[in-house]
């Protein structure tokens, strides 16, 4: 492509991109195809030729677009709602075009000085201290896949050298999380190679949190059965609720059996730099490791992690393989990405949290979470005075649990699944659902920097609409 091209297209990539945020509104939330629709429509085999410019990007409107979810549209309330932002998606651009690939200090000393440079404001903004020192990987199943990875380093079993197969001295390793936790730290958990059964999952209270009691006495009965805990997960934001693990209980429980404390806080870590919301991480002051990713609720472009660790030599110790074509003379005084890490080349991620921390600033980020938040307990007042719908947890930050509940309906499961169903159907809005004390609960999540209350109202009110119509 020459450069002539390349300035040509690249200006109406952006004209391109801008009118697709003006009219993303209009678009269905949820994908309105079927599987293997899009398949269908594209040919079995490459093409031959180069084909113009124009072409594709036409394809991209007529086959791409209407194959998205739009994760970008305001009424996006599934999940956790996340959303991109003008200079995330100009960071992802430069990036693209350096094409830097940072696994030592010298093959990027910009992607390499800049991640310690931005981790460290947001850490500061986040009220962490300066002991917590990140680390970018992609996500955060990753993220916390390292953070045991370290733990396990820390346990001094000889595991990197000699593993964990064919070894009768080696007792069973535990994990300890809530019920609640997410699955990416079982999934840790079987690609560390430790198994499924070395993850014990914790009862919780009736507020979702992890029963630190209940955790004290597992830990003791695993080490009378002979057993080693070394990792405890609390998390702060579990995926069904965004119930917060009483981290200040976990702490000394931990400490009394010299165990790694590992945060997750993938969804909530963000809504620590809103002053007033600081104190969800309570406690994480003497965590070993904590995850928060800037992808979810840091207006960031997917996809970016962001691991603190307080013991990066044990992370350097389980993961630092330098063959001879890595070394360099510099290596002793700097940090190399790929030291921390299974990957060896690592994208250059942290130009676009600078330029999203840049342009917004502390108080621009905290604004738009501290309305995140706004938004979603308006909401949650108006399940709590209506008869029809009732709230199944707490709402710390902006995640809403509830359904609709109306008197003398018999089945609220079927109900609530054909009241979500007809949302996501009507291209409108998207909701998603997870189960609590058995009921099927509808989730409610706000993350988007387009969100505004009117969306909010909308979908309540459409809610409203299909209750109506199955009553
Ligand atoms: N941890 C929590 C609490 C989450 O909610 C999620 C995803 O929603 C994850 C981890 C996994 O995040 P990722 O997609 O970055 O691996």
């Amino acid at each position: 492509m020459s450069n002539a091209e390349f300035r040509r297209f690249g200006h109406e990539l952006i004209d391109w991109i801008a009118d697709y945020f003006d009219r993303v509104e209009d678009l269905p939330v949820l994908a309105a195809i079927e599987p293997g629709d899009l398949k269908a429509e594209l040919p079995a085999t490459p093409p031959q030729h180069g084909e113009p410019m124009e072409q594709i990007i036409a394809d991209v409107d007529r086959l791409i677009v209407p194959a998205l979810t739009h994760w970008s549209h305001p009424s996006f309330f599934a999940y956790f709602a996340t959303s991109t932002s003008g200079p995330g998606i100009f960071g992802e651009m430069l990036s693209a075009a350096f094409d830097n690939k940072s696994m030592l200090w010298r093959t990027s000393p910009a992607s390499t000085e800049l991640e310690e440079v931005s981790l460290d404001w947001l850490r500061q903004m986040m009220g962490l201290d300066p002991g917590m020192i990140g680390i970018i990987y992609d996500t955060a199943s990753v993220s916390s896949m390292h953070a045991i990875a370290a733990a396990r380093e820390g346990v001094e079993q000889r595991i990197r050298e000699e593993g964990m197969s064919g070894r009768p001295d080696l007792p069973l390793l535990r994990v300890y999380v809530s019920e609640h936790a997410h699955s990416s730290i079982e999934k840790a958990v079987i690609t560390l190679g430790l198994g499924q059964r070395a993850l014990r999952k914790i009862p919780t209270d009736s507020e979702f949190r992890m029963d630190a009691k209940a955790l004290a006495a597992a830990i003791e009965e695993d080490k009378r059965n002979g057993y080693l805990p070394f990792c405890i997960v609390a998390t702060v934001g579990t995926t069904s609720t965004s119930s917060i693990d009483p981290v200040r209980e976990i702490i000394p429980i931990g400490e009394e059996h010299a165990m790694w404390l590992h945060v997750d806080a993938a969804y909530a870590g963000s809504a620590a730099i809103v002053p007033e919301l600081r104190h969800i991480l309570a406690g994480c002051e003497r965590a070993d490791s904590l995850v928060t990713n800037p992808h979810k609720w840091l207006f960031t472009p997917f996809d970016l992690s962001v691991l603190y660790c307080r013991h990066m030599d044990l992370l350097k110790r389980a993961f630092s393989l330098v063959p001879e074509y890595l070394r360099t003379p510099e290596q002793e005084k700097v940090r190399s990405g790929s030291d921390y890490g299974i990957q060896l080349g690592r994208r250059f991620r942290a130009l676009k949290l600078w330029m999203v921390i840049r342009y917004f600033g502390h108080e621009g980020l905290a604004a738009r979470i501290r309305e995140h938040c706004r938004l979603a307990s308006l909401f949650a007042s108006w399940v709590e005075e209506s008869a029809d719908w009732e709230l199944l947890a707490p709402h710390p930050l902006a995640l809403v649990c509830f359904r609709a509940c109306p008197k003398g309906h018999g089945d609220l499961d079927a109900l609530n699944e054909a009241i979500m169903h007809g949302v996501n159907s009507s291209g409108q809005a998207l909701l998603s659902h997870t189960r609590l004390n058995d009921k099927l609960t509808l989730r409610l999540s706000i993350g988007n920097i387009r969100t505004t209350e009117k969306h909010v109202r909308d979908v309540w009110e459409l809610m409203n609409e299909f209750l109506r119509r199955t009553k």
